[in-house]
Order: structure tokens, then C-alpha cells, then sequence
């Protein structure tokens, strides 16, 4: 009991602060988390954001079957049942509909790797999905091919960014990173044409990242 309402808090709390920071227009995105194998806390639908509280968050299965809360769950509840169904790495779930990322999705081309964030924390560029309904399960089955085993992010065509992680401070992390990446991308598009890293750029600095980088790894040079 006390997992799901710590993950309540923390639904809470990444809702209100995509919505600060202008990741999410309107009542547009949903986060969730998976507390425990098989109980999902998720967003409402449609309920503005800065009205939120925790009594909002409705509580699911698995199977998608109502466990708690007064509201309907998001509409994007199948895309992300399907993603903690195929990954037993996945905790935590942030869609946003945030513009700079969407400027790709619309344009429907992914986000090269051009900054060391996304490299280290993303591993790769970010693909967009085939264009499907927002809410249907095809929506759901087009992003997982792309997520796969391993994947962190994956864009919506003409819709949004969903960021995955093993808690909700990475799912955020990733869709602040990616909507950076795409906004630098945009700005030097209009100086010429940015410079993309390498496939072996990328996996170095990942390599580097998560062998050095932090107080939780020895110093680069030991
Ligand atoms: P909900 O308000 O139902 O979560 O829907 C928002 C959204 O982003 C649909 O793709
Ligand atoms: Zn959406």
C-alpha cells in the first residue's frame, strides 16, 4: 500500500512540474508509474494540471481494470500498459506534447544525438513512431517496435515525446533532454547545419558517463 501512494506523490509532483516547465499544453500528456509488478497509478484524463492533487491519480491492473480513484484514467492508458507489459525494466512513464520535439514529430524525423546528454543518458537518437490515434492500441504497438528491448524515448508522429525509465526522475530527465537536443538542433539549423555525433562518439561518452560521471563513480583518471 504505502508504494502506491509514495508513486501517487511522485505522479503528482512530475505532472506539475511538466506542466511548469512547459513540456505539456493545456491538459495534453499523462505520466504513470508501476509501484509494484501489477498496479499501475496513472494521470486522469482531462483534468487541468494545476489542479491535480493526489485523490486524482487512478489506480490500475495490469489488465487495465480499475483499482482506486474517482476519475477516468488518461486515454493513453493502452500505450502505457503495453510498454510495462514488454518492459519489466520500466517503472515509470512521462508523455509530453512539448513543442521543440514536436517540431520533429510533425516533421516526422528523428533526433539526431548532438549533445552529450542525450548521448549519455538516451544512448542514441530518437525515432519516431508510425502515425496511429491518439489513445488506440495501434498507437501503443507502433511506439513499442520502435522502444524495443532497450529503448528510452520514442517520438508520436504528429502528437508527442513519451520518456520511460526505472523511476520517474529518469522518464522526466530524458524528456527535458530531448526536448533540449531538439531545440539546439533548431537554433543551429539556422547558423547552417549542426554536426552529428558518431555512433562511436556516442557509445564513448555513454561508456564514460556510466563508468565516471557522479559521486557514485571513482574520479575519471583513477
Ligand atoms: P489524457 O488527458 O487523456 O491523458 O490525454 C492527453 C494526451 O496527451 C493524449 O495523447
Ligand atoms: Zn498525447
Amino acid at each position: 500500500m504505502y508504494l502506491v501512494e509514495k508513486a501517487k506523490e511522485e505522479v503528482v509532483n512530475t505532472a506539475r512540474i511538466i506542466y511548469r516547465e512547459g513540456l505539456v499544453f493545456e491538459t495534453w500528456g499523462n505520466v504513470s508509474a508501476r509501484p509494484t509488478e501489477n498496479e499501475v497509478v496513472i494521470t486522469p484524463s482531462g483534468i487541468p494540471y494545476e489542479k491535480l492533487t493526489f485523490v486524482d491519480i487512478v489506480t490500475v491492473n495490469l489488465a487495465g481494470q480499475a483499482e482506486e480513484g474517482k476519475w477516468k484514467p488518461s486515454t493513453e492508458l493502452p500505450l502505457h500498459l503495453a510498454i510495462y507489459r514488454q518492459r519489466k525494466d520500466i517503472k515509470a512513464i512521462v508523455h509530453t506534447h512539448s513543442s521543440c520535439a514536436l517540431a520533429f514529430a510533425v516533421s516526422r524525423q528523428d533526433i539526431p544525438v548532438v549533445l552529450e546528454e542525450q548521448a549519455q543518458i538516451v544512448g542514441g537518437p530518437v525515432k519516431v513512431a508510425d502515425y496511429a490515434l491518439p489513445g488506440s492500441v495501434e498507437l501503443a504497438e507502433n511506439a513499442l517496435k520502435i522502444l524495443g528491448k532497450d529503448g528510452g524515448a520514442v517520438l508520436l508522429a504528429n502528437h508527442g515525446l513519451v520518456g520511460i525509465g526505472e523511476d520517474l526522475s529518469t522518464a522526466l530527465q530524458i524528456c527535458r533532454i530531448i526536448e533540449r537536443s531538439a531545440r539546439i538542433i533548431l537554433w543551429s539549423k539556422l547558423l547552417g547545419s549542426p554536426y552529428i555525433l558518431s555512433p562511436g562518439d556516442i557509445t564513448e561518452l555513454r561508456y564514460n558517463f556510466l563508468r565516471t560521471y557522479g559521486q557514485d563513480n571513482p574520479p575519471a583518471n583513477s
